[in-house]
């Protein structure tokens, strides 16, 4: 079957997408009394829903999973102890703008700052994206110091979201990280196959293919946290990465009264494995200013993995890690 899919239908859900407390709180039918605090919040880190994400959300249901995931609340702006602006150091690993350098043998690269979905417990939430370089030649030093440096094995494209680049844009970044010589594996940190799917089409499976081909294997780590969020369409995306050669590794956060039920995370790792995409890691939320609520006690998350084990095989049973400023790598939280 030929896909219609190209680089304009995805440029045209992205830009229907609802941006609008109104809009979304009348299209969801959703109380009244939940638009002044969204107003009230959106002015600090906006609102953004595609509509093919907004159709997978129950009309009606303020406790619907995927609707708090996007849902500005005026908790967000209580200031909690212990929660701050750059909640996992990024800022102390950036040697040059637009790298940010943590784990040995790899280095990753603020692409784009901008996402399809805002996700009300990001932790780049605050993150100053627009002191990152832009223009191509901005970008040059970025190449100088991946060159510079013969440890760097892996570069991964994040932001933001890196699948927002265009085609050829992307084209570009990936060929030049694709002739650094000692850079062997591309990793690329996306959500847009969850939540704007047709961003997967034949243009850019090809270039995925074509890099694969030619010596820089690619590698796609989604970021899924519910069942529900594995839509057909979804689905239909996810088979094709995983058709065309693609690793495909999935990434959830923890999130109260989001996924915090082993029945949940059973679904959503079955979901997963069903369509040939590993569960990786469910992270413990980033203490970031503004996500508080979201937070779940890692005790509770510890008890959910346990059983998670008895449920799962081996395989689909995502590694429950934080993420810690200044350690060398993600820590594990099960000891
Ligand atoms: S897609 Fe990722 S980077 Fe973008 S808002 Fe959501 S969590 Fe943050």
């Amino acid at each position: 079957m030929t896909s219609t899919l190209s680089e304009s239908t995805w440029q045209k859900s992205l830009a229907q997408a609802i941006r609008d407390p109104r809009e979304l709180i009348s299209q969801l039918k959703l109380p009244e009394s939940l638009l002044l605090p969204a107003l009230d919040t959106v002015q600090s880190f906006p609102l953004m829903v595609p509509l093919s994400y907004l159709n997978r959300i129950e009309p009606g249901n303020p406790e619907d999973p995927l609707l708090k995931q996007v849902l500005p609340v005026d908790r967000e702006n209580q200031t909690v102890p212990g929660f701050s602006d750059d909640a996992v150091g990024d800022l102390q690993v950036r040697p040059t703008p637009g790298i940010l350098h943590k784990y040995q043998g790899r280095a990753l690269l603020m692409v784009s700052g901008a996402c399809a979905i805002n996700c009300r417990y990001c932790f780049r939430r605050h993150y100053p994206y627009s002191n990152e370089p832009r223009t191509l030649a901005e970008w040059e030093p970025v190449w100088d110091a991946l060159s510079a440096d013969s440890s760097i094995q892996e570069v991964i494209l994040s932001g933001g979201d890196p699948l927002l680049l265009t085609d050829l844009r992307l084209q570009d970044l990936c060929n030049r990280i694709a002739g650094i010589p000692h850079v062997k594996r591309l990793r690329i940190h996306s959500r847009l196959p969850v939540v704007l799917p047709d961003r997967i089409h034949p243009g850019l499976l090809e270039l995925f293919q074509r890099l694969s081909e030619n010596g820089t294997l690619v590698w796609m780590v989604i970021h899924a946290n519910h069942p529900n969020e594995i839509a057909q369409d979804v689905e239909t995306a996810l088979k094709q990465l995983v058709s065309a050669g693609i690793p495909v590794l999935n990434q959830s956060v923890l999130l109260k009264g989001i996924n915090d039920s082993v029945d949940e995370l059973v679904s959503l790792s079955e979901r997963l494995i069903n369509l040939g995409v590993t569960p990786y890691y469910l992270h413990q939320l980033d203490r970031v200013a503004g996500a508080a609520h979201f937070e779940v006690p890692e005790e509770q998350g510890r008890a959910i993995i346990r059983e998670l084990r008895t449920r799962l095989p081996g395989y689909a049973v995502p590694q429950y890690v934080r993420e810690i400023a200044g350690e060398a790598h993600k820590v594990s939280l099960l000891g």
